[in-house]
């Protein structure tokens, strides 16, 4: 098994970047490899770029450093983790092209783009799970423990979806064997909510409609109720877990309206409905258990296109 240490030999500037709406995982990966780069290799002058991050994260050593803009464009190596697809980059998305050399860990099986060396296992639980196994456990600090095990848990629902595996849970417990506080990190960033979150889970969930004998629940967050509340996107993560929740149910629709006409639509299933191929179909992508897209068009319209696709998967 390759480490990470051999892409970094001769590398004297990296960057290392994520998705758009950066969730746990994202944001774990990201910044576990960073702090693994600081701890290890203090000889690499290493720069994080991401969408701003919700502040549930700041905990995570360097989050501070966090940049959103692209400061400088001549990195000998560009790390990209959890990105699902070369579209999906975001601010250090021009790098690319730019960077020496380019090295991806994902979990994606819908990333299909090519890069100098691609480490995509879409059978892991996460990004933070993938990149773990390039690193020397002996090397990992308990600060970069942290955030790497932030982001497994937040992928594998607290170690709950069916992503999680054995492996998931011996890479884990190594992380909990650095001393990190397991249970405030799933606490503050995974069960905690602000009063807007709780408000707009609610709305969402007294409105929500089921199709196909139950087994499909939607729920909408229209551009109206989310500027009436107040809330951002991060606001409505987890929203899509709970409707999957439902008895019965084997998939959820979760529409989140960006801007009015523009929406955002998250999916999931429990055993046997492939998400992942609807998303694509309509430009996304993701797993099989959890997928996502953008698709335009009036409520209805977008409901009626989506409900009809995912139909055909159950
Ligand atoms: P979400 O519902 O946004 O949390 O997305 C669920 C999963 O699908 C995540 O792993 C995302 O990375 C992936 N995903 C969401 N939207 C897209 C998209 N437009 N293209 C590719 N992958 C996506
Ligand atoms: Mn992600
Ligand atoms: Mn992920």
């Amino acid at each position: 098994m390759k480490k990470i240490d051999e892409f970094l030999a001769g590398v004297h500037r990296a960057a290392i970047a994520g998705h758009v709406h950066p969730d746990g995982d994202c944001v774990g990966s990201v910044m576990g490899t960073w702090l693994y780069l600081r701890d290890n290799f203090p000889e690499i002058q290493a720069d994080v770029y991401l969408e701003q991050p919700s502040s549930k994260f700041g905990f995570i050593e360097g989050f501070d450093r966090i940049h959103t803009e692209v400061r400088e464009d001549d990195y000998d190596l560009l790390i990209l983790l959890d990105i699902s697809s070369r579209d999906r980059i975001g601010v250090a998305g021009e790098l690319v092209e730019k960077a020496g050399k380019t090295l991806c860990f994902d979990h994606h099986k819908t990333n299909t783009d090519s890069y100098t060396w691609k480490f995509n296992i879409p059978e892991a639980s996460s990004a933070s799970e993938v990149v773990f196994d390039f690193m020397d456990p002996e090397k990992i600090s308990e600060k970069c423990a942290e955030a790497l095990y932030m982001g497994m848990a937040h992928d594998t629902g607290i170690f709950q979806y069916s992503c999680t595996s054995p492996k998931t849970m011996r890479s884990a417990a190594l992380l909990m064997e650095k001393g990190i506080p397991f249970s405030r990190i799933v606490d503050n960033t995974f069960y905690q909510k602000t009063e807007v979150q709780n408000r707009i889970l609610g709305e969402v969930l007294s409105n929500m409609q089921t199709m196909f004998d139950g087994k499909l629940i939607i729920g909408i967050a229209a551009y109206e109720n989310l500027e009436r509340l107040g809330c951002s996107a991060a606001d409505t993560d987890g929203i899509v877990s709970q409707l999957r929740n439902t008895k019965d149910a084997e998939a959820a629709l979760f529409l989140y309206e960006k801007e009015p006409g523009c929406f955002k639509a998250s999916l999931r299933s429990k055993e046997y409905a492939d998400v992942s191929k609807v998303a694509s179909d309509f430009g996304g992508g993701g797993h099989v258990r959890a997928a996502g897209c953008t698709v335009n068009g009036t409520a209805e319209e977008v409901l009626k296109r989506l409900t009809e696709r995912i139909g055909q998967e159950l």
